[in-house]
């Protein structure tokens, strides 16, 4: 019973870290007007509006804490 548990627990690791997966999908974010766009909805990687190059969500607050105010 223990080891069935313990499958149980393995398949909702491996549930939860895909859902995980699922949900980080790349994210871009203008570092302009700071507008987060789907990587679907911008293929050039580029800001509609602005033109710029878009970064990637992740750890954008990181590289500019200066955007983090506000
Ligand atoms: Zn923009």
């Amino acid at each position: 019973m223990g080891l069935f548990c313990a499958a149980v627990g393995i398949f909702m690791t491996i549930m939860a870290f895909r859902k995980g997966q699922r949900e980080y999908v790349a994210v871009y974010i203008c570092p302009e007007c700071e507008t987060a766009y789907p990587a679907a909805e911008v293929p050039d990687k580029r800001c509609p509006r602005c033109t710029v190059p878009l970064e990637p969500l992740t750890g954008f607050y990181d590289r500019h804490p200066d955007l983090k105010e506000g």
